[in-house]
């Protein structure tokens, strides 16, 4: 339980970061949540820690045009006790309140949950529901990835070698009707099921999960259901009989493959419910 050897560098600025992740085997740190842990027990053994979580520029909320942004080492807690992320995107402020507890909220951030993509983290159901964009930095200058297009496996992204996410940008008018909802880990909170509904500017229903499979996905076969419907007790239940259908489901020692589908086809019934 006793970490590798490794030296640590906090900067200043996301260009200093960029230059420190440049020698060999270093890796980034924010909040330290899911890194130090793997650390402790040698399944990552970085010979160097760069740690942004004083980075000014990455931090904080802001509202700009149509959009809100939220600064990558903002803190689970930041963001939940946000009034406008409170009054503009709910869901997102329900969201980053599910995160495990009050200590892993208060040090956890945005950025590295997504970057760490575990399969059972809260935050990637409500940015894929959201059509959220991330904004990414590295050597090679900036880029944008879309949410729908970050993902890519169990704890892996479309990060590059020394990318660091900067922000993640969210359309204001996905926030008016949305939901997440999870069965949580007794002791961990991470979602054995999460189901994340939104409604996005144009009317129509995203529903994106977490916990379910070995990757976050967006549900097209349930949205297909409900496009151009209204939402009501049959409807839901369509959406609900449609839901996960086809997709690999993850099976554990905390709920087997059929319980797991089972609690998927409940929840979005109940997302879909708190906002019908
Ligand atoms: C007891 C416990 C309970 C938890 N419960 C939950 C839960 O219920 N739901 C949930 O979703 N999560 C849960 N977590 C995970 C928690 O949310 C972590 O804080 C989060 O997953 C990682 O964020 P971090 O800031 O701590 O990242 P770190 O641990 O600092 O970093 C994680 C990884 O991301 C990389 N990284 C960090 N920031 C960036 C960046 N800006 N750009 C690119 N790469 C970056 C790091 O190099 C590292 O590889 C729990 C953790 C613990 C310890």
């Amino acid at each position: 339980m006793i970490p590798s050897t490794f030296t640590y560098q906090k900067v200043n600025s996301v260009e200093e970061a960029i230059k420190a992740l440049s020698s060999a085997d270093s890796k980034l740190l924010a909040g330290g949540h899911s890194l130090i842990p793997t650390m402790k027990l040698r399944l990552s053994q970085p010979s160097k820690l760069v740690d942004i979580g004083s980075i000014a520029g990455l931090r904080g909320i802001k509202e700009a045009g149509a959009e809100i942004i939220i600064g990558a080492v903002s803190t689970h807690q930041e963001i939940a006790s946000n009034k406008i992320i409170q009054s503009k995107l709910p869901v997102v402020a329900q969201g980053a309140a599910s995160i495990g507890d009050v200590q892993v909220r208060n040090k956890g951030t945005i950025g590295g949950s997504l970057a760490h993509a575990d399969p059972a983290a809260d935050w990637a159901a409500v940015i894929l529901a959201l059509d959220a964009t991330l904004a990414v930095q590295g050597s090679k200058g900036s880029r944008k990835v879309k949410a729908t297009d970050f993902f890519k496996g169990m704890f892996t992204t479309a990060l590059q070698e020394g990318e660091i996410i900067t922000a993640i940008h969210i359309p204001v008018a996905a926030g008016s009707k949305s939901a997440y909802v999870k069965f949580p880990q007794p002791a961990s909170r991470f979602a054995i099921v999460g189901c994340a509904v939104v409604k996005n500017g144009e009317g129509k229903i995203n529903i994106a999960y977490t916990g379910v499979s070995s990757c976050p996905f967006r549900d097209s076969g349930a949205e297909k259901v409900l496009a151009g419907k209204k939402l009501d007790a049959g409807t839901i239940q369509a959406a609900s009989n449609a839901a996960v259908e086809g997709m690999s489901i993850l099976e554990d020692h905390y709920a087997s493959e059929k319980y797991r589908k089972h609690l998927a086809k409940v929840y979005l019934k109940r997302a879909l419910s708190a906002i019908a």
